[in-house]
């Protein structure tokens, strides 16, 4: 049998499971299912145990490899699985040498991820299938919101060199991937560990000029308070930096914010959002939010709603406060869980109804698509877009927005 990789989690962790396939791959290993885990939550964590019995149960004989951040910010709650046979930390998952021999010579490899300073670039082999390629431009965080694990999984912020990250994207150019995302842990702290410090407006200028071919650049979560000038003036002004910015929110009460040690006001992410949609009036925001962190009343929960209107939010990310253990947040008194849960549902519903909005507007408009898959299509607000015939996943079309409903937009290709 090959190896499975079952990726869950975010787009870096999507990224790196294409590095481990190519690291396990070179290693020769065989019969095996690597899970790439998440620790985000423990919903997160505990979606990791779950697909760990699952895998064990349909490949009994398998070696059974769990990685990822949960793997290394709980380590002794997988290293104590029976189905497990082996453990890897964030950073020893990206070498070969951990799948070297048939049997682990060392059941648990979790190294101190506070020790990694560089952060290696992976000339990945493309995403199988995929019309859209992650790339890795950084990793870590030196920030403590007072929620997240994810400094302690992940580890220091750390940038891939420019040359590394332009080679990555040419590559994947160069076999057919109309559309790269740049991903990371947090982007907009890109290159302050770089000579030079240079930021993430000069990366993305760097990929536009030394790869022509690349006709769709989106960027993935961006911290409203870092983002350098030469970013915006990209984002605004630049066709093929895609118009819609993913923004890591995480509230709308200053207070909140505040509690959360998060590094931008109410009033700041409002100001962003207008100035950036008064230059390029086509652009979106997609924002995550966190529903019933520790302290938020009910008045500070309405004025959340109200941000998610008035910075014109068309795609929510909704997470349910989970409390982390060795975060500050788990310290704090906790809400009700039936108080978080009715929140969060207020807070996709919010969501639902932006986005049934965006796809309405589309009515009536030509757009250039990109075919992920079949009959489904993203444009570049990436709304996803049903089409009236089938085109090759990959495939750049015009189409012409005919109708749409709370899911799709619909096409007839022009
Ligand atoms: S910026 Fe904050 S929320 Fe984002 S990874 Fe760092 S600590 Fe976590």
């Amino acid at each position: 049998m090959s190896v499975e990789v079952i990726t869950l989690g975010c787009r870096l962790n999507m990224y790196e499971s294409e590095v481990i396939r190519a690291k396990a791959r070179e290693a020769g290993l065989e019969n095996a299912v690597i899970v790439n885990t998440c620790a985000v939550t423990s919903e997160a964590v505990r979606q990791a145990r779950q697909q760990i019995r699952r895998s064990r149960k349909e490949n009994p004989g398998a070696r059974i490899i769990v990685t990822g951040c949960a793997a290394q910010t709980e380590t002794e709650t997988f290293a104590q699985m029976p189905e497990v046979d082996q453990v890897l930390g964030n950073n020893d998952k990206l070498e070969a040498r951990a799948y070297a021999f048939d049997v682990p010579t060392e059941r648990v490899r979790v190294n101190d991820i506070m020790s990694v300073r560089e952060t290696a670039s992976h000339l990945i082999a493309g995403f199988e299938g995929k019309a859209r390629a992650f790339v890795q431009v950084q990793n870590g965080c030196d920030h403590r919101c007072t929620f997240c694990i994810i400094p302690y999984g992940r580890g220091p912020s750390r940038s891939v060199p420019a040359g590394a990250v332009v080679d990555d994207v040419r590559r994947l150019v160069d076999q057919g991937v109309r559309e790269v995302v740049l991903t990371g842990v947090d982007i907009t702290a890109y290159g302050a560990d770089l000579p030079g410090a240079p930021k993430l407006g000069r990366l993305v200028e760097q990929i536009l000029t030394l790869v022509p071919g690349l006709a769709r650049l989106r960027l993935s979560s961006l911290d409203v308070a870092e983002c350098d000038e030469r970013l915006i003036d990209l984002a605004v002004h630049e066709p093929r930096v895609m118009p819609h910015l993913h923004l890591s929110l995480q509230a709308g009460h200053d207070m909140i914010l505040k509690r959360m040690k998060r590094r931008h006001t109410t009033a700041q992410a409002v100001a962003f959002c207008e100035r950036l949609r008064a230059l390029r009036p086509e652009i979106v925001f997609g924002a995550d939010l966190i529903a019933g962190f520790p302290t938020e009343s009910d008045e500070m929960f309405e004025t959340t709603l109200g941000h998610v209107r008035d910075c014109g939010l068309t795609y929510l990310h909704v997470f349910p406060f989970s409390a982390r253990e060795r975060t500050p947040a788990a310290r704090m008194p906790q809400l009700p869980g039936n108080v978080i849960k009715e929140r969060a549902a207020r807070l996709r519903a919010a969501g639902a109804e932006a986005l049934t909005l965006h796809l309405a507007s589309l009515k009536g408009r030509e757009i250039e698509l990109l075919v992920e898959q079949d009959l489904i299509a993203r444009s570049p607000t990436y709304a996803p877009v049903k089409l009236s015939r089938a085109h090759g996943n990959g495939a750049l079309v015009r189409a012409l927005i005919v109708s749409a409903d709370a899911r799709f937009a619909y096409a007839e290709a022009a």
